[in-house]
């Protein structure tokens, strides 16, 4: 057995230890090649449980909590998802995976065209990109059954609720502090939006609103 290989099965044995139990989940955690995802540099630590750096000061999310997260949502393959903070890319290649549709929206026009090169790599064809400000959601394609935000936001942005259809989750890191903030999952009923607190995470921050536009 090849050294990856054996990473990979103590990675998903770890996931399965600490929770996560949806199989169509780890199935796509087995399936992504994270490899792809990581920069050249961190390639011995592609299937270890760690945030590793990207460009642009970024960082690609821990498997534990790329695996939590896509949990929280509750996806089918039916789901139509909408992500914030395509950054590396791979947990938009987890999400193709279990949803029906993704459309991932990123402020770094480099780390997208990084990303679109993977997502075309992997033969990925549900997945759409956008490079923009993420507080604004995309109004185009909601609503949306699902929300995951990658980027700690200050406070959650009314835009993301507003798009979250009936019945919809957003997950979504929110605190002022860069330490530690709280993974939140919001979700939209009848009676209207129940806030359910999961874990304590660190993510870095989501960026606020456009200074300058990007669509131009
Ligand atoms: N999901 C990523 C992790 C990304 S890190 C992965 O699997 O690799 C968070 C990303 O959010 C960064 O790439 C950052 O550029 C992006 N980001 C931060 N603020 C943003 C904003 N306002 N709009 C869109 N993207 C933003």
């Amino acid at each position: 057995m090849s050294h990856d290989k054996a990473r990979k099965i103590r990675l998903i044995m770890g996931l399965r230890r600490g929770g996560i139990t949806d199989a169509r989940v780890l199935g796509a955690l087995e399936r992504v090649p994270r490899e792809l995802f990581v920069d050249p540099a961190f390639l011995d630590q592609a299937w270890e449980d760690r945030a590793l750096p990207i460009a642009q000061g970024q960082t690609i999310s821990q498997p534990f909590v790329v695996a939590y997260m896509t949990q929280a949502l509750e996806l089918t393959d039916r789901t139509k998802v909408l992500e914030i903070g395509t950054g590396s890319g791979y947990q938009a290649a987890v999400l193709s995976k279990v949803a029906r549709r993704v459309y991932t929206v990123e402020r770094h026009r480099e780390l997208m065209t990084t990303a679109e090169a993977r997502f075309a790599e992997m033969k990925l064809h549900n997945l759409h990109t956008r490079v923009g400000d993420g507080w604004k959601g995309w109004p185009e394609q909601a609503p949306f059954q699902a929300i995951i935000v990658t980027a700690a936001a200050s406070k959650v942005p009314d835009a993301l609720l507003e798009q979250l259809g009936e019945g919809g989750r957003l997950v979504i890191p929110v605190g002022r502090s860069s330490d530690v903030q709280k993974l939140i999952r919001y979700r939209r009923t009848a009676e209207g939006i129940v806030e359910e607190p999961l874990l304590d995470v660190r993510f870095v921050p989501l960026v606020p609103g456009e200074v300058r536009s990007i669509a131009g």
